[in-house]
């Protein structure tokens, strides 16, 4: 399979904007149940600006493409959530580099830089009930894809199921870290909003990539 180019770049982060449209009203309600019940908006908030911003844009390689969501997202998301998932896409924006095309081994690299990024930022471990709960098995599945041959497609595909599974399996977990740490074992039962949006960033990334 040929690399994934900027068009696929575009086509993720304008699934992204639909899905969490889409999902506005469920995030929020996430938030509420352990939060302050503002994920929803802001995120839709950030990802309304990135794509007015895309139209004003032309930017010429996936990595130029994250930088722009990156920057967007950490002046416009506000929150917790505003300035991790800007520095997963800053840290996945700088893995990609300069590179027309990414194939496998570079989304691995990818996903595993945005990874490490929120958990610099936020210290959250495996765990805690955070959206690191969907990027670390995202990342481990990714590279078990990778090693088993996959194709970059493969390993997107490999990381948004895993995504799913780590954000539902933040449902019995206590939280550790942000707002929802809180409130102890009030928490237990409820799906963390960060790891459900995330999962469903990774799920637009692998649906961009087979066009499906
Ligand atoms: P806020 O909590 O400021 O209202 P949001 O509601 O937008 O911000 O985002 C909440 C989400 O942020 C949580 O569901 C969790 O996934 C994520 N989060 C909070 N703190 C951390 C952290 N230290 N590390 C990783 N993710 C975190
Ligand atoms: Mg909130």
């Amino acid at each position: 399979m040929e690399a994934l180019g900027t068009e696929w770049a575009l086509d993720w982060i304008r699934r992204s904007a639909a899905v969490i449209a889409e999902n506005k009203g469920e995030l929020s309600a996430l938030d509420r149940a352990i939060g302050d019940g503002d994920h929803g908006e802001n995120l839709d908030r950030g990802f309304r600006a990135v794509i007015a911003k895309l139209e004003g844009a032309s930017p010429e390689t996936p990595g130029a493409v994250l930088k722009l969501v990156a920057t967007t997202l950490i002046s416009t998301v506000g929150g917790a959530s505003g300035p991790l998932l800007g520095t997963a896409y800053l840290k996945g924006a700088q893995a990609a580099g300069d590179a027309p095309g990414l194939d496998g081994a570079a989304v691995v690299s990818l996903l595993t830089a945005a990874r490490d990024g929120v958990v610099a930022r936020g210290k959250a471990e495996p765990g805690d009930k955070t959206m690191v709960d969907a990027w670390t098995p995202a990342v481990d599945a990714a590279t078990r894809a990778l090693g088993g041959g996959g194709d970059a497609s493969a390993v997107l595909e490999a990381a948004a199921i895993a995504a799913a599974a780590g954000a539902e399996a933040t449902e019995p977990l206590i939280a550790h870290k942000g707002r929802a740490s809180y409130l102890g074992e009030r928490a237990i039962g409820h799906r963390d909003p960060g790891a459900q949006s995330s999962a469903l960033q990774l799920r637009a990334a692998a649906d961009a990539a087979t066009g499906a």
